[in-house]
Formats: structure tokens, C-alpha cells, sequence
């Protein structure tokens, strides 16, 4: 994936319609933080020109959520010049040291949290023991199966009551590598592709399925780019869910709850993952929208290094995101797991609760 970082930068015009378009512009009303302002920097920094701290700020204020990608009349994929100048800051030692730590636990220790390898296991029922082959992998991903393993525990429990011939790789499981992605760092990423395709691919799976939305993402369309097409296709826990509950082999009650889905930025926005989340929601409880919702949604701030590099700003998004519901009376519904470990830090004991789409599932699970 070689990208003209450059190029896709000089083809901006400065119209201004992205200007007041991010995240980052929402959290602070500051229009250095709009995505024009992010183009702008980086393409002075393509140009060798000198950059303002600033400047730098901008450029490590994205999480490339793809947001403005909408708002471009050229249709110029702004993240993607993001990646650009990251990778270019780092060549010239101007990222943030936070940057290296996370990128280094990656690559040594295979998670963001360098985590040992056995944190991993943590997720698994001690009634479940994992066949070498199966039809189907699941993969929790980082947040889930070591941050928060109850949410991984969930999907699998609801998948040992489906009866699917599944399988997880417990304390194999490595980084898909997003932060690597999202900071430039592609030549690493793609030893990455490499051993997680094998890894995939020597499970026999014909279906790997995520917990979490930005490993889709990576393993479904940026892999196949970095790496080669793999031999498996590869499915979010949302659309696997769905199809359970359609067949009958999970079935659910009506809670009486309210309960206000987020949307997970990659899994809408780049893999189009809208209606699956809501028919699951919608057999449990009243489903609730956020005033922005789908395609639209609002970013929760953290991915891509924003959160621990400017944890304050990324905040903000939380807590407007956790206000909204709690305005509603509606309790949360997610789709990605470090949304919901980045919100959930910013809750209060009365706040609407937090949950994922297979822990609601699974309390509502009829025998
Ligand atoms: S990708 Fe998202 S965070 Fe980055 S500039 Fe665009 S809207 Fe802002
Ligand atoms: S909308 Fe496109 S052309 Fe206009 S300022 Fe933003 S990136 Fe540049």
C-alpha cells in the first residue's frame, strides 16, 4: 500500500468545507482542530516547511474516523494524508514518545497494554476448550480479550449455546496492529498481516469473526492490501449475532429497556455494519438513536493515540456521548469495546450503563 501522501495533500483547494467537520472540532469549537487545518499542516510538512507545536497538535488530534471524508467535494481521503504526516513526523523524531511505547509493546509483546501473552486466556470458560480446527475463529481483539475479558466471555458463551463449531487462539492471539496503521508505521503492519494470516489460515476457519470493529476493518480490507487476500472472510460479532438470532439458534425476550446504539466509526463508515447492531438491539429492547447517528455517527475520541496523548479532549467526546442517552433514558449499546472502555471511564454511578451487543444478548437469553 503505497500511498502519494503528497499529491493526495496538494490537491486541496482550502474550499473550506471540511473546516468545521471533526471530532476534535465538536469537543473544542476550535476550528484549528477541523479537519482543513489538519490538511493544511500536513501538507506544509510534506513541503519541509517548519511546523508549530500547534500544527503537531492538529495532526495528532485525528483518529481517522473518516468523518470528513463525506464533506470533500474531491474526495480526498483526509485520513489517509493523516497517516502520511505521521509517518513523516516519525522519520524526523516529532511524534509524541507515548507513540514509540505503544508501537513498541505491539511489536515486542503483541498488545497496546504489552500485556503477557496468558492475560489472553482470562476471557475463556473453563468449560470450553478450544479445538485446534473449526469453522469458525473468534478473535476478541486487544480491549476485549485483555482490557475488559467479561465482554469476550460473552460472545463466547453465546457462541458454545449456538452449537457453532468455533474456536479462539487464547494466548496466540497477537495486535492486529491498527496504532501501527493509523501512525504510518505500514512496514511493520505488514509483518503483522503476514503472521495473522497464517495464524488465521492454520486454524482451518472459514470465517473469522471480530469483537471488535477496527480488527474487521484491518483484517477485512487493509490486510488484503498490505499482505495478500486471505482464505477466509471475515464478519463482525454483530452480523454473526444476527444471523443466530434469525435462525433461531439463539433466541431472546423483551427486556423493557431503552437502550441507544453507538456506532463504531470503521465498522459504519468503512464497512457500511448499520443495520445488523440494530435488529439484534431491537429484539431486546426500544431501540434509542443518537441525534447522529449511522454514517454520521460522533467519534469517541480515543483511537489512534488521541487518548492517551491528549486524554482530556478525547474525554469530552465521552462524556457528550454518555449525556445524550442519559438525556434519553436510555442505557448504551456498543459495537466496539474501546469505545466502551474509553466512555466507561468517564461514567458515574448514575449514569446509563455500557454494555456490548453480546452482553445484552446474553442477559436476555431465553433457554
Ligand atoms: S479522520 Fe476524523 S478525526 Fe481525522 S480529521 Fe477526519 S474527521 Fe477529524
Ligand atoms: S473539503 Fe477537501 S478540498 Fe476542501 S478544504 Fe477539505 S480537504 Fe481541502
Amino acid at each position: 500500500m503505497i500511498e502519494d501522501y503528497h499529491k493526495l495533500a496538494e490537491q486541496c483547494t482550502f474550499c473550506g468545507a471540511c473546516a468545521e467537520v471533526c471530532p476534535f472540532f465538536t469537543a473544542t469549537n476550535d476550528i484549528k482542530y477541523g479537519a482543513m487545518a489538519k490538511v493544511e499542516a500536513a501538507r506544509r510538512l510534506f513541503s519541509g516547511e517548519p511546523l508549530t507545536d500547534e500544527d503537531l497538535k492538529t495532526i495528532f488530534l485525528c483518529t481517522r474516523c473518516d468523518e470528513c471524508h463525506k464533506a470533500c467535494p474531491l474526495n480526498i481521503p483526509i485520513s489517509v494524508v493523516i497517516q502520511g504526516a505521521r509517518a513523516e513526523l516519525r522519520k524526523i523524531n516529532r511524534v509524541p514518545e507515548k507513540y514509540n511505547t505503544i508501537a513498541d509493546a505491539i511489536i515486542k509483546m503483541g498488545s497496546p497494554m504489552a500485556a503477557p501473552p496468558e492475560k489472553r486466556l482470562a476471557y475463556i470458560p473453563e468449560d470450553f476448550k478450544p479445538p485446534e480446527r473449526a469453522r469458525y475463529l473468534y478473535v476478541p481483539g486487544c480491549w476485549s480479550g485483555i482490557r475488559l475479558p467479561e465482554t469476550a466471555r460473552a460472545s463466547v458463551e453465546l457462541l458454545m449455546r449456538s452449537g457453532l463449531d468455533f474456536t479462539v487462539l487464547g494466548d496466540r492471539e497477537w495486535c492486529c496492529g491498527l496504532f501501527l496503521i493509523d501512525t504510518g508505521m505500514l512496514r511493520e503492519a505488514r509483518m503483522l498481516a503476514e503472521k495473522n494470516t497464517a495464524l488465521f489460515e492454520s486454524t482451518g476457519a472459514e470465517t473469522v469473526v471480530t469483537e471488535c470493529p477496527s480488527c474487521h476493518d484491518v483484517f477485512k480490507n487493509v490486510y488484503p492490501k498490505l499482505f495478500r487476500e486471505p482464505k477466509y472472510k471475515v464478519i463482525h460479532i454483530s452480523e454473526l449475532l444476527r444471523d443466530l438470532l434469525r435462525d433461531g439458534r439463539l433466541k431472546v425476550r423483551q427486556s423493557g429497556r431503552r437502550i441507544a446504539y453507538k456506532d463504531p466509526c470503521p465498522l459504519v463508515r468503512r464497512n457500511g455494519v448499520e443495520e445488523a447492531p440494530r435488529e439484534i438491539l431491537s429484539r431486546v429492547a426500544e431501540l434509542v438513536e443518537y441525534n447522529r447517528k449511522g454514517w454520521d455517527a460522533l467519534c469517541c475520541g480515543a483511537p489512534a493515540g488521541v487518548k492517551p496523548v491528549y486524554p482530556e479532549i478525547a474525554g469530552r467526546l465521552a462524556e457528550m456521548l454518555i449525556e445524550e442517552p442519559a438525556r434519553k433514558g436510555a442505557d448504551i449499546g456498543v459495537g466496539c469495546v474501546f469505545c466502551m472502555y474509553h466512555m466507561g471511564g468517564f461514567t458515574k454511578p448514575s449514569s446509563p450503563k455500557i454494555k456490548t451487543l453480546s452482553q445484552i444478548v446474553l442477559e436476555n437469553l431465553v433457554e
